[in-house]
């Protein structure tokens, strides 16, 4: 029999409860980083390695989360990182408060269901809205702009005025994932490069090789360029010095035809994907060639696209027109840095960016190669897509009082969640106001008056607190908004439906 007089329950936490929490409690980690103003989480694993960070997807991506449903959450800053290479702060934030807001309906008796279809309208809605609200990038100086904000509250900020006009250069002449960024600490960020045509992070092969080539002319392998039979780790046995002599002679005949046959063709630049031998490394040097050794594969075909160069799989198949070619190939050092790089100018085929990016600590030069690859991404994606909209809190607002005004026009209790979605977009702009020391409930009610005195793209003054009703000051693609309302409403639907968690039972070897 109970006890009666024992004042102590058990409560068991259903499942719904625990995802809940998990929703909030991860919008919770990342909160205080959004906005200009946002702080730096420093990340540290067991080992001791450090990660000082501002970027949502970097800290959920090093936080040890143990929960399936964490790990849909990290899915949402996932997507919003591969698709819009921004906001993923904001989309977490947000994946919280509709989770958050969706309790306070079930607790007011509103069917899950009802929740998600009221939340599923509420999206549509906004994005219309958010249609409304967007403007085309027309000059460089927007890029610049949309390259400044996405950099904003990250270390990367204060260098604003050397890696900006970068993003703006990088993001015009190719895609994001040809962007190749190379980092070396050890000198000051202002003395960042960045070049068309390629930077590679590898030293040459031997310290006697050419420091600098007017032009190059480029051969790839992906084999050894060794003696066949000093790849397969054989044993020779000899019966006389003599006989070993005469070995050791014959052998090194053989390589060096090799070196004069690449020498021959003309060929001054040498990329192996495996070994090279240390006698063709010093016959290389000798005669003018860089080698590189143990190249990845990626760095390979690299060159090969951007010298217009083919991978050959052995020197016979080796023909003069798989060559590639470029300018200037220079080494390129600084004594603060550890080690140089090389750099092929003027390449072949210009299809790619390379930049440097020095800093005093590995971890900052880490930490701006960051932020500046998801600058170059936004960038990007602002100057194809064209659309961008005012951020500061503005475009959130304006879609919140949208939705306000709409879901009069809903029938049924889907419009407590049109509502509810509603309230849960002012997140943004009260956390943003919260970050930069304002209150958040008068810094929105005075952003609601200046848009509803028609000044749509009024936005949040962080700085100064109020409003700035300067036109275009702070903005970002549309398209950050929108895949951030896309995978949030998604991730808190999915969370909603969840009633349960089960043990699967581990799925079986297959014959
Ligand atoms: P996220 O990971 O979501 O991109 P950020 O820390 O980069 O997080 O913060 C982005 C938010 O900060 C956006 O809502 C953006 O509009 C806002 N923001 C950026 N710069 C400013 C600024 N100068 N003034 C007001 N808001 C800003
Ligand atoms: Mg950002």
């Amino acid at each position: 029999m109970a006890n009666v007089t024992d004042a102590s329950q058990n409560k068991v936490r259903t499942a719904e409860e625990v995802n809940f929490e998990i929703a909030r409690g991860m919008a919770e980690i990342v909160r205080s980083t959004l906005g200009p103003l946002g702080r730096d989480k420093m990340m540290v694993d067991s080992s001791g390695r450090t990660v000082i960070t501002n970027d949502g997807a970097t800290i959920l991506r090093e936080t040890n989360f143990v929960h399936p449903t964490a790990s849909l959450i990290v899915g949402v800053a996932r997507t919003q990182e591969s698709e819009s290479y921004d906001g993923t702060t904001s989309a977490i934030i947000l994946t919280g408060e509709l989770v958050q807001q969706a309790e306070g309906l079930i607790q007011r008796g509103v069917h899950t269901t009802l929740i998600e279809r009221g939340y599923n309208i509420a999206l549509k809605e906004a994005l219309n809205h958010l249609d409304s609200l967007s403007v085309n990038i027309e000059s460089d100086e927007q890029l610049l702009q949309v390259a400044n904000v996405a950099m904003t509250g990250k270390q990367a900020e204060a260098y604003k005025d050397t890696l900006g006009p970068l993003c703006v250069e990088a993001a015009k002449s190719t895609r994001p994932s040809k962007v190749n960024i190379l980092v070396r600490p050890g000198a000051s960020v202002e003395d960042s490069l960045a070049t068309t045509g390629l930077m590679i992070d590898k030293q040459m092969m031997n310290h006697g090789m050419p420091k600098k080539l007017d032009k190059g002319s480029i051969a790839l392998f992906d084999c050894d360029l060794t003696l066949p039979a000093h790849t397969a780790g054989v044993n020779v046995n000899f019966d006389s010095g003599e006989a070993a002599d005469l070995y050791a002679q014959k052998r090194k005949e053989d390589i060096l035809k090799i070196g004069q046959h690449i020498v021959d063709m003309g060929i001054n630049v040498v990329f192996s994907m495996k070994e090279i031998d240390p006698v063709l490394s010093e016959y290389f040097a000798r005669n003018n060639v860089i080698a590189f050794r143990r190249t990845n594969n990626s760095l390979l075909e690299r060159v090969a696209e951007t010298t217009n160069a083919m991978i050959v799989s052995s020197l016979g198949d080796l023909e003069a027109e798989d060559l590639g070619t470029c300018g200037e190939v220079v080494e390129v050092s600084n004594p603060a840095w550890d080690k140089p790089i090389m750099q092929l100018n003027d390449v072949a085929n210009p299809v790619g960016y390379s930049i440097l990016i020095t800093g005093p600590t590995e971890h900052v030069a880490s930490e701006i190669a960051r932020a500046l690859d998801d600058a170059i991404g936004v960038t990007w994606i602002a100057h194809n897509e064209k659309a961008v909209v005012n951020g500061g809190g503005s475009t959130h607002v304006n879609m919140a009082m949208h939705l306000k005004q709409f879901a009069n026009s809903v029938g049924g209790l889907e419009q407590l969640a049109v509502e509810s979605f509603a309230n849960a977009l002012e997140v943004i702009p009260a956390t943003l106001a919260q970050n930069s020391g304002l209150q958040p409930l008068p810094s929105i009610i005075a952003l609601r008056a200046a848009i509803a005195s028609g000044i749509p793209h009024a936005s949040l003054n962080v700085f100064k607190g109020g409003v700035c009703t300067e036109e275009l000051a702070v903005i970002e693609p549309k398209k950050v908004v929108t895949v951030a309302l896309e995978s949030a409403t998604t991730a808190a639907s999915q969370i909603l439906r969840i009633d349960n968690i089960i043990q699967a039972k581990e799925a079986e070897f297959m014959e």
